[in-house]
């Protein structure tokens, strides 16, 4: 052996640290956060909670209270729900526990959609699994005839659906969701609600519904990013598998007890700011869709999936001068290269992304 890097997965050696845009923006619609919007009392009853907590003590290792207030709070049992540090500790969780080999020393596939989180693909490479991505069809949504011949051919064990979708904010069609469930009778389908609390409809029911299905949600979308919390649903013998390969302390206390806080007492303010976002949604979408070149997709989540008349990385590089941060995938060839991902803001920030993009766009 030479080096320890030499002993090292090769998958390494191509991936890059998951890294958000850095610099100094005054307004960052870059990363789907929710606007400060709650009001002052939540911040005060948080700052309370997070008095009383033990910090000499480890975690509940069961996260019982916080499942417990989850599963009230939704309509489901304690023991069909998993907490995990945000919906990525259980991407990589599944994507760890789903893997129980088929014939041949062919590694496990995982089968997504494109454009999608990019989390799900990483995820999957950095095991060294095979991804299979499925191009969404024209308007933004699954395209089944695709997807049933990806899953008859690759066979994945697990298949990730993001609905609403990011980056294209766009919901995947009831009818088209459940034939990919129905012919995919051999693999896992992970659901990733991230932004329901911005759609008109939830697709929770599908776990109970189909057997070989789990639902995942977050706080992350909807004002409290900073906790690292997100949780998943499934049936509870599977969810007592995947409870084994959990890290008995992965969510903190912190935000174990703020968590439960903010499922048992604050829904209601929670609810209130969604619905402001949503507002704000509709009058961006309506200002931006005026411009000359530019629409806008159907958003059923915090943010707008934005076709440009001029290439989206100028767009991109011009708003960042003027202080303004927005993702672009200007780095992705195709369709992509118009689009711009912007992320719903304060009533006076989206004034100002409004007026830059009437100028620019
Ligand atoms: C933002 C996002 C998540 C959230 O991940 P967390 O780890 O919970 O912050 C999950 N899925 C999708 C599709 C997302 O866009």
């Amino acid at each position: 052996m030479t080096s320890v890097l030499d002993l090292l997965r090769p998958e390494l050696a191509d991936a890059k640290a998951y890294l958000p845009t850095q610099g100094d923006y005054r307004i960052r619609l870059d990363a789907n956060e929710a606007p400060p919007l709650l009001p002052a009392h939540v911040q005060a009853r948080l700052v309370e909670e997070t008095a009383r907590i033990a910090f000499e003590r480890y975690p509940d290792a069961t996260t019982s209270a916080l499942r417990a207030a989850i599963a009230e709070r939704i309509g489901v049992a304690p023991e069909e729900v998993l907490v995990g540090v945000g919906s990525d500790e259980l991407i990589a969780l599944l994507l760890t526990a789903v893997t129980r080999p088929r014939r041949g020393n062919e590694p496990p596939a995982l089968l997504t959609t494109t454009p999608t989180f990019v989390m799900f693909r990483m995820s999957a490479r950095l095991r060294g699994q095979r991804v299979v991505e499925v191009p969404l069809d024209a308007d933004w949504d699954l395209a089944e005839a695709s997807m049933l011949r990806g899953i008859e051919m690759s066979e994945p064990h697990v298949i990730f659906i993001a609905s609403p979708n990011n980056p294209t904010s766009t919901v995947a069609s009831p009818e088209r969701l459940e034939r990919v469930i129905e012919a995919a009778k051999s693999s896992l389908v992970v659901v990733d609600e991230a932004y329901v609390d911005y759609a008109d409809r939830h697709r929770l029911e599908l776990f109970r519904r189909y057997e070989n299905v789990v639902v995942m949600r977050t706080l992350s979308k909807i004002g409290f990013a900073a906790l690292r919390v997100g949780y998943l649903v499934g049936r509870r013998e599977l969810v007592t598998e995947l409870d084994k390969l959990r890290l008995p302390y992965n969510s903190n206390s912190v935000s174990q007890a703020l968590a439960t806080v903010v499922f048992r007492e604050l829904w209601d303010e929670v609810l209130t700011m969604t619905a402001t976002v949503k507002a704000e949604r509709s009058r961006v979408a309506s200002a931006l869709a005026a411009l000359p070149g530019v629409s806008v997709a159907p958003s059923q989540a915090n943010f707008l999936w934005v076709k440009t008349g001029r290439p989206s990385e100028q767009l991109f590089r011009e708003l960042g001068e003027r202080g303004i941060l927005v993702r672009s995938f200007h780095a992705s060839t195709g369709r992509l290269a118009q689009q711009l991902r912007i992320t719903i803001g304060t009533q006076a920030e989206n004034d100002e992304l409004v007026a830059c993009l009437r100028e620019l766009a």
